[in-house]
């Protein structure tokens, strides 16, 4: 009902709109919370599927970028993949999408406008390294190490405004766990920051 009460604002009276806008944008950040919640809940309490799926890396890094291409061009982002061809890991695909493209999502939400977001990933005798990059906001170092507790926000208000809940993070180091792999952190701030891990070489064909 909000939906279509906000898609038909001209029906109501104008002091009305503030109000119709906040409930809807609130009900929105609502149903983001519940999504995110069952999707940490689902990947806590489910063992770690035993078939793993083969991932063409490439191909995941390429379907990121279709699917945010609507953040990168509102933000006038560049978007580049560093990927060599034929990099496949072993593991959940649909989970793998998830960590990464959170890693990319909020790299194009706290990069200012005309950022550059990359993605990297290089091969080395003890597995493969994704990272992705920005040239944004950067983070303060004593927040570093609670960026993963559920809920912890740099900066609350500027989350709430771009629709974060604060799970996103707690998601990816979930899953990156669940690949024996983890989120090392770098960043400085009014520079950028560098989100990546290491997927080790048994889970990685090439
Ligand atoms: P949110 O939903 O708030 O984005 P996350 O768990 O994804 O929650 O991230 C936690 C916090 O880490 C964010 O609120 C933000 O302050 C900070 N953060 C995450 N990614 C970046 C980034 N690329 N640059 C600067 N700050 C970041």
């Amino acid at each position: 009902y909000l939906e279509t009460i906000a898609d038909n604002l001209d029906s109501f009276d104008a002091r009305w709109h503030k109000p119709i806008e906040q409930m809807r944008s609130q009900s929105q950040r609502m149903e983001n919370i519940v999504r995110d919640l069952l999707v940490l809940s689902s990947i806590e309490t489910r063992a770690a599927p035993r078939a793993q799926e083969k991932v063409d890396l490439g191909e995941l890094a390429r379907e990121i970028e279709a699917h945010t291409q609507e953040i990168m061009q509102e933000k006038q982002h560049r978007f580049l993949i560093e990927c060599p061809e034929e990099i496949i890991l072993l593991g959940q695909r649909s989970e793998l999408y998830s960590a990464l493209s959170n890693l990319v999502i909020n790299a194009a939400k706290y990069t200012p406008a005309k950022g550059t977001i990359q993605f990297r990933a290089t091969l080395d005798p003890k597995g493969v390294t994704i990272a992705v990059e920005d040239n944004g906001l950067g983070i303060e170092s004593h927040h570093i190490p609670r960026l993963t507790e559920r809920f912890y926000r740099v900066d609350p208000s500027r989350s709430a405004e771009s629709g974060g809940t604060g799970l996103g993070l707690a998601i990816v180091k979930h899953i990156l766990a669940r690949h024996d792999s983890e989120l090392d952190i770098e960043s400085t701030p009014r520079k950028g920051s560098i989100f990546s891990c290491h997927i080790p070489k048994e889970r990685v064909l090439s």
